[in-house]
């Protein structure tokens, strides 16, 4: 029998009517003779007594610091209590069904608690299940260490969990259910026009993740794509065919040179550094930064100066770094990196004067640029994100 990953999130699961459209599309496999493996995520968004958000806000109002260890201990309950409630409600209903957390789906990780990386699948409790005609139900985002210490993947790691498995049980298909009819052309809750694109290659949705579009994990696409398995995207709550994701294919290679940008993707909360360079002391300046674990992006180095961004969350350790080795710096804070994908922009001149043209003539200020093969990238202000995307959603005809 075809073997299915179908992975649910948060929204997904969150309301009894919500979890009833869940158990049609496990029910609906099982009823094409298909061996759906099902992972899920924690139930509900912020604000849900067993979400994510939930569980990190009730921590930090118990106590005033927490160990890693604890912190995924803590964190990985949130999945097993919705692997649970579907494994019960499918029981409920005459379908076998086990829940299954990280540890017993046999996902082994690195000891790099909140941000786990796979080192290998060890899935003899999720083939029993399927041998014996039970459905599993796996607790996403989570793995243990060798040691057996419970680690989590990072956020949205329950994508992640559904490439590994897909890739470790060499299913036909991973299938993403969320709130959404597919990957569009733009964030819809930041632009109106966002479309939905039927097919996508894994590059182009790599880059759209990793740009910051949250439909999908990053690291889910690259396990998808390293084992060459279909992964579509779709809503639970319709019955659209979604987007389709699969290596380039000739009819994405032959869609009219019109179309160059499949999709535009934001992420905010970036903060831009600008830090002038004082002798000996900037040597070391990168590595300090990469020593206390903070990432940067979009860097550029001229003789006096260097400027690049980081995520918000790290604003207070860079500046007290900088300050602890006198660094004259300034700093734009509330920045947002907009990136326009196209796996066919490669050498077609023009594009980056397109994009800004359209800023300027909408008085909307480019902070800083960077391109790559196939991405374009702009730091611009968070106020003026959903009209620069409107407008250039609409020069780039998408
Ligand atoms: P889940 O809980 O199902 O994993 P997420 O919130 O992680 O759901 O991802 C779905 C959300 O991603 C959508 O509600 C949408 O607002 C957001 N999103 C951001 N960019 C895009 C895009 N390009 N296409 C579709 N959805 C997007
Ligand atoms: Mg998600």
């Amino acid at each position: 029998m075809n073997r299915v990953i179908q992975k649910f999130g948060g929204t997904s699961v969150a309301t009894r009517e919500s979890r009833e459209r869940v158990l049609d599309k496990i029910i609906d496999s099982v009823k094409s003779s298909e061996s759906p493996i099902v992972v899920v995520s924690a139930i509900g968004r912020k604000g849900s007594p067993y979400a994510t958000d939930t569980l990190i806000e009730f921590i930090n109002n118990c106590v005033e610091s927490i160990e890693d260890r604890e912190y995924d201990l803590l964190l990985s309950c949130g999945e097993i209590i919705s692997a649970v409630v579907i494994a019960s409600l499918l029981n409920k209903k005459g379908y076998k069904s086990r829940a299954l957390t990280g540890t017993q789906a046999g996902i082994i990780t690195d000891a790099h608690y909140k941000d786990a990386d796979l080192l290998y699948t060890q899935p003899e409790g999720i083939v029993y299940c399927l041998n014996q005609g039970i459905i599993p139900v796996i607790a996403g985002f989570q793995g243990t260490t060798e040691q057996g210490e419970v680690t989590t993947l990072g956020r949205g790691g329950s994508d992640t969990t559904a490439a590994i498995l897909g890739m470790a049980l060499n299913a036909s298909r991973i299938e993403i259910y969320t709130d959404v009819d597919g990957i569009m052309t733009a964030d819809p809750r930041v632009c109106e026009k966002a479309k939905i694109i039927p097919q996508m290659s894994y590059n182009e949705v790599f880059q759209m993740a990793d740009s910051g579009a949250k439909v999908i994990h990053p690291r889910a696409v690259e396990y998808a794509m390293n084992g060459n398995i279909p992964l579509v995207i779709k809503n639970t709550f319709t019955d659209e065919p979604g987007t389709y994701i699969i290596q380039k294919t000739k009819q994405l290679a032959d869609k009219p040179i019109s179309h160059i940008i499949t999709s535009i993707a934001h992420k905010n909360d970036r903060v831009q550094f600008t830090i002038q360079n004082h002798g000996d002391c900037d040597k070391n300046l990168l590595d300090d930064i990469a020593k206390e674990n903070i990432s940067i992006d979009l860097i550029n180095i001229f003789p006096y100066y260097k400027v690049f961004t980081i995520d918000k969350a790290y604003q207070l350790q860079l500046e007290h770094l900088l300050r602890l080795n006198q660094h004259a710096y300034s700093l734009i804070g509330n920045c947002s990196k907009v990136t326009i994908i196209g796996e066919r922009m490669t050498g077609v001149p023009g594009v980056m004067a397109r994009i800004v043209k359209a800023c300027q003539q909408a008085n909307i200020e480019i902070l800083q640029t960077a391109d790559s093969l196939t991405t374009i990238a702009c730091l611009i202000r968070e106020t003026d994100v959903a009209q620069a995307i409107t407008l250039l959603h609409e020069e780039f005809n998408l």
